[in-house]
């Protein structure tokens, strides 16, 4: 975390020219024992990369998938399981768009057209967040919603050694949906889903079903819908994640640290199958034991 943090903070991410030039002096560090190992991997992408078992360490993992396949609400609970942050860059800007600061109206601007964030501007925001967790001595992380592009791919590897991947999917049809469906609570932050999806299979496609996610009678009347998730908006991220971050999805496989994991139906169904793929299946009861 505090390596990370020390190279992410660097004044020169400021400006996108001086990017290669970070890159120009890192470009020489020893490539580690196992990165060299999992260069050419001949593992399966659906069963956990072995330097990835998250047992007795704070782990280093990223989170990819599309708009709407689920990433916060996973990432979220695991990161409660194995007690490292939640990093998520979309509620970074989303705190940076209402903070009404400099950067807010720039900011809606972007986002309300489905549009990418610049990296100058996300890296700024990742390093203030792991600065803020440092002081409070934070260490390991799961990063959701970054990297999204090549360039932040190549950033974050040169700063730090990322565990694993993990890679989320879900029939694209049923995304548009699930992003439609979704809303927040005004007060207490949390997330939920009032779509609920019942998709027939059909050509050789399994069919899928998720109850949606209801929030408790008292945040009911607090529910609030972000403004990014609308349908024009929900289809232009869907093919900005197609056209910028699918390519991240390669990155990591061919580095041998691509997991991929596609959701079998709502949370009931998938949670207990990713805890299995994650080696964490008998984890959750071990910390209820402990508690
Ligand atoms: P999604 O549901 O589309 O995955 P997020 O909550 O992760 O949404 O992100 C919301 C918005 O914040 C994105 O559409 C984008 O404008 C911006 N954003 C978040 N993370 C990044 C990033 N790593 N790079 C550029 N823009 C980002």
């Amino acid at each position: 975390m505090a390596a990370i943090k020390r190279l992410l903070k660097t004044s020169a991410f400021s400006s996108s020219s001086a990017i290669p030039c970070i890159r120009r002096c890192l470009s020489t560090a020893a490539v580690s024992e196992t990165d060299a190992r999992l260069k050419s991997p001949s593992y399966p992408h659906n069963s956990l990369p072995p330097q990835a078992d998250p047992k007795g360490k704070n782990v280093q993992w990223v989170f990819l998938g599309s708009p709407g396949v689920g990433k916060g609400t996973y990432a979220s609970r695991l990161c409660t399981l194995l007690g490292v942050p939640h990093i998520a860059t979309g509620d970074l800007v989303r705190d940076a768009l209402s903070s009404n600061g400099p950067l807010s109206q720039q900011l809606a601007e972007i986002v309300n057209q489905g549009k990418l964030v610049s990296d100058e501007i996300i890296l700024s925001l990742l390093s203030k967040r792991l600065e803020a967790g440092e002081a409070k001595g934070e260490s390991g992380f799961i990063l959701d919603g970054f990297p999204r592009t090549i360039k932040q791919a190549e950033i974050l590897d040169e700063v730090t050694d990322i565990d694993l991947v993990l890679n989320l999917k879900v029939q694209e049809n049923v995304l548009l949906e699930k992003c439609l469906g979704r809303r927040i609570c005004s007060e207490c932050g949390k997330n939920f889903n009032v779509a609920s999806i019942n998709v027939k299979g059909e050509n050789g496609r399994p069919a899928i079903s998720m109850a949606p996610l209801l929030p408790p009678q008292h945040c009911m009347s607090k529910l609030i819908t972000r403004s990014d998730d609308t349908e024009a908006v929900v289809k232009e991220r869907i093919r900005i994640y197609n056209e910028k971050s699918q390519p991240v999805e390669e990155y990591y496989r061919s580095r041998g640290k691509l997991l991929e994991f596609e959701l079998p139906g709502g949370i009931p169904e998938s949670w207990p199958k990713l805890l299995e793929v994650l080696n964490l299946n008998d984890y959750e009861d071990k910390q209820a034991a402990a508690a």
